[in-house]
């Protein structure tokens, strides 16, 4: 149905007849019961799915961050939701152009063979929130280790992941030049980590997503763990934001499709009035308003993966992406609920579902009020508002 379903057709193909196998229906029982869908993520992994963006010579099939989107997208658009296992895909970003070889040796090819799950991503922290630059997670070079120490929020998959990507202060913030250096990003083994200086207490949310608060005290990382230079993470850590934010834009884009063929279908057979819904204007109109947003989104993400992949500057475009994306899925989603009816908020018809699942993404990875901050200072040039 969409203008650019015959890009990657055999791709989107294969994805599709493995979610197949996965239907609402175990979905919904999983969202019921709060739990994680272990079998669906055990499947994409032994298919290779989530392996997609490693070369190679490391293993894997060595794709790009637009065929990564495209697997996201059907996913959303099959019903189920990327965000158990998205993570594994923009974090493989942040390691594959910064971490040394010897890291992607140590750790690649475990991953692409399924051992290893590296879904986690440590960033946001409860007192400074959208305020990055402030973070006071604080980690200090003891010898041939760091020790961190801290406290971070709404980290998720901590409890399904092997591995973390985690931002983290080696200089403080007073000793800096500019705010944005020293900070370090490390690969933290959450096998060795847990119970021994980090405590993981997870967040009961809107959403079936399992994510946690985080509290560091002394843990200690080798310092082999570092990824690229210290005091360099935060730039590394963009990368992978900007990889976060154009997957993300092709989950809103899978959901959006979703949302407007189920209302289609829906409003062309359910009839009040002695006529289908579907024949009012007022029914019409804002399905083919959702339908258009969706479409004009799903261009920005793929010039946005394109130049991701392509090594150019791409933080306008994925912020972009993400910002239609997500806005686009949440008026299909609020059409294909209004128009379901009283139907739209029952379980069995799984419209709340997909409603509550797509609306995180207006206020996570990044707000809506931060991408329009970023658009209005390094696009347009007006001055920085915070
Ligand atoms: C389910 C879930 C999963 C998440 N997973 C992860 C994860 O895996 N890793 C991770 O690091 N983080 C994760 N996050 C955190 C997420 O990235 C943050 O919640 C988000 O960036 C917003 O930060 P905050 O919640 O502290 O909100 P705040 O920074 O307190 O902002 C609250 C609201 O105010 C707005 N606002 C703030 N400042 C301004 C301003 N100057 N001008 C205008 N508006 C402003 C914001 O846009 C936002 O809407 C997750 C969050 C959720 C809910």
């Amino acid at each position: 149905m969409g203008a650019q379903d015959d890009r990657y057709p055999d791709l989107r193909e294969a994805v599709r007849a493995l979610c197949r196998e996965y239907p609402d229906a175990y979905f919904r029982a999983i969202d019921e019961r709060r739990g994680y869908p272990e079998e669906f993520v055990g499947a994409l992994t032994r298919a290779g799915w989530l392996a997609a963006m490693i070369p190679a010579e490391y293993g894997g099939p060595g794709l790009g961050l637009t065929e990564a989107s495209v697997i996201m997208e059907e996913i959303n658009r099959s019903g189920g939701n990327a965000g158990a296992c998205h993570g594994q895909m923009y974090n493989m970003g942040t390691l594959l152009r910064h971490g040394s070889d010897a890291q992607k040796r140590r750790y690649l090819p475990a991953i692409a063979a399924g051992e290893l799950r590296l879904q986690s991503m440590g960033v946001t922290e409860p007192t400074t929130g959208s305020d990055t630059l402030k973070i006071r997670t604080i980690a200090v070079r003891k010898g041939d280790r760091y020790v961190v120490n801290g406290q971070k929020v709404w980290i998720s998959r901590v409890l399904h992941s092997d591995l973390m990507i985690l931002l983290a202060r080696t200089t403080p913030l007073a000793d800096v030049a500019r705010k944005s250096d020293g900070m370090s990003v490390f690969i933290v083994d959450l096998r060795d980590a847990i119970g021994h200086g980090l405590t993981v207490q997870p967040i009961a949310n809107m959403v079936n997503h399992e994510t946690a608060e985080l509290f560091f005290e002394n843990l200690e990382i080798p310092a082999e763990n570092v990824i690229g230079t210290e005091g360099q993470g935060f730039r590394y850590i963009l990368d992978g934001l900007n990889a976060e934010r154009t997957l993300i834009a092709a989950e809103c884009i899978g959901d959006g499709y979703w949302f407007i063929d189920r209302v289609t279908a829906y409003v062309k057979d359910r009839e009040v009035f002695g006529r289908p819904l579907g024949q009012n204007q007022g029914v019409q109109f804002p399905i083919a308003e959702a339908h258009i947003e969706v479409e004009a989104a799903n261009l920005m993400r793929f010039d946005a993966c394109r130049r991701f992949d392509a090594n150019e500057p791409c933080g306008a475009q994925a912020n972009m992406a993400k910002y239609l994306a997500a806005k686009a899925s949440w008026e299909a989603a609020n059409a294909c609920l209004q128009f379901h009816g009283g139907y739209g908020f029952a379980r069995e018809y799984d419209v709340e579902r997909k409603f509550r699942e797509t609306r995180l993404y207006q206020v996570a990875p990044v707000s809506t009020n931060m991408i329009l901050a970023y658009v209005a200072e390094h696009v347009l040039g007006l001055p920085r508002s915070f």
